[in-house]
């Protein structure tokens, strides 16, 4: 849906056409700061989107409420993601949203990622991890650091039908992630890999997997190399874990017990996986704000109607003063968390700086997402506590925020780096 929907976008003519160009160059990352003089461009607002950027949410959000939304808590309940979300997914062209047409993507622009993630969070934040990490953690590292061999191979699968997991976490190195275990061993044309990754999104589904593991540990981190596998290599599930919250969105421990990989699976170059973690990471940051953005939006817009329905003490119970200045405070907040995460996807799309700013977006996103959806449940009453309502869902969902790719200590301490070296 979203790659025909972005076939037939009108494309504005006269006075505003050379506006819309240079902001279609910034959307789709051939904007450099030598090609336009930044003169060119008049300021806009951050929640300024491309026609390419407002049909891809509107098909999302079609999508997502169709689809997605009649499947929710089934899915929660079962804690297994249904194929056919996952189906549905791939045939709307969201699973390789920066991938080039050439390789079966929908080349579009990050923005359009994080709009993605952000709008499939407002129904179910699981199946927005899904494709956030296949998108802005796998195939970006593929189509960043894959060889042409690689991308050929690899990128349409990735777009199409395949699904990816990006393997780094194990169960001794979390925040410390460059302190991992797992090792490979040359042997001929291949590579021998043994040792457990840990807390692996999508890994239940997946058939591709990223597998960063130490090849020469007397180099400390700058022997991390970052490994292409597939499952029918050998890649055992050793637990699946049951969670408080994303509960669709599978997480589980892997075992690699000589698990073979061919010499040319290496991605980025031997030694480079520690670069490759650090950069996937720093954007990867920006989905999770999205995902945050999103959940923090569904939580607002599922109970905020239900407090004009409800009357106590002869009023709809969203007319008292208390109520409306939670609502308004709330409102606020999920502002300033957007304002947030789309600078930090404009600024990476442009070439800018970003590694602040994305920290700032997750960081903040990820707390107003757990307080507004808390807020979300007492504005219902008894009802935001059951589970009929989804609500509750929402803040067991939102916890995870803080936790992965990189938590909020982590966040704080990038931020704080920058304030130090900027001011010390
Ligand atoms: C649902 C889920 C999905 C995940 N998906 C993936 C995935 O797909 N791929 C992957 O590789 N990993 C994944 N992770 C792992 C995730 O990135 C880690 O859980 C996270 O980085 C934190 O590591 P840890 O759990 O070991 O916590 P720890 O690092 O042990 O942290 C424990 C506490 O100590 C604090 N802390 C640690 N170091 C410092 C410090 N220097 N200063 C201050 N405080 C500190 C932390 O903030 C935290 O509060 C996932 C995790 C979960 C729960």
């Amino acid at each position: 849906m979203f790659r025909s929907a972005a076939a037939r976008v009108c494309k504005p003519t006269g006075s505003s056409a050379r506006q819309y160009a240079l902001r279609q160059k910034i959307a789709t990352r051939q904007f450099s700061r030598s090609s336009v003089n930044a003169s060119d461009v008049r300021p806009t607002s951050l929640d300024t989107f491309t026609e390419e950027e407002q049909m891809l949410r509107e098909s999302v959000r079609r999508f997502a409420e169709d689809v997605v939304a009649p499947k929710v808590r089934e899915m929660d309940e079962s804690e297994m993601m249904d194929k056919s979300v996952i189906k549905g997914l791939f045939e709307q062209g969201l699973m390789g949203i920066e991938t080039s047409a050439d390789y079966g993507g929908s080349e579009s622009s990050f923005t359009s990622a994080i709009i993605a993630i952000e709008e499939l969070a407002r129904v179910d934040p699981s199946v927005s991890v899904l494709c956030d990490v296949h998108n802005t953690l796998v195939a970006t590292i593929v189509r960043k650091y894959g060889n042409k061999e690689q991308k050929e191979k690899w990128l349409p699968l990735l777009a199409e039908s395949m699904l990816g997991s990006f393997c780094l976490s194990e169960p001794a190195s979390g925040s410390d992630a460059f302190a991992l275990q797992t090792r490979a061993v040359k042997d001929g044309n291949e590579w021998v890999i043994n040792g457990t990754k840990m807390w692996i999104t999508n890994s239940y589904e997946a058939d591709f997997f990223l597998i960063f593991a130490n090849i020469d540990p007397s180099k400390g981190y700058k022997g991390i190399t970052c490994f292409i596998a597939t499952k029918d290599m050998g890649i055992k599930i050793a637990k699946k874990e049951q969670k408080l919250g994303i509960r669709a969105s599978s997480t589980c421990s892997l075992a690699f017990d000589d698990l073979r990989v061919p010499a040319e699976n290496v991605i980025g170059g031997e030694g480079k996986g520690y670069k490759i973690a650090i950069e996937i990471l720093n954007e990867g940051r920006i989905g999770i704000a999205g995902q945050m953005l999103g959940l923090a939006q569904g939580a607002f817009e599922k109970a905020v109607p239900y407090t004009f329905q409800r009357t106590q003490f002869g009023k709809p119970v969203g007319t008292f003063q208390g109520m409306q200045f939670q609502q308004a405070e709330a409102a606020i907040e999920i502002e300033a968390a957007r304002l947030l995460t789309y600078n930090a996807a404009r600024r990476k799309e442009e070439g800018l700086d970003f590694v602040r700013e994305a920290a700032m977006a997750k960081y903040y996103a990820s707390q107003v997402a757990q307080k507004v959806s808390g807020a979300a449940i007492e504005w219902c009453g008894g009802i935001g506590f059951t589970r009929e309502t989804g609500i509750e869902k929402y803040w067991r969902d939102s916890k995870i925020g803080a936790i992965y790719e990189g938590t909020s200590n982590i966040q704080l301490q990038t931020i704080a780096k920058m304030i130090q070296k900027q001011y010390s």
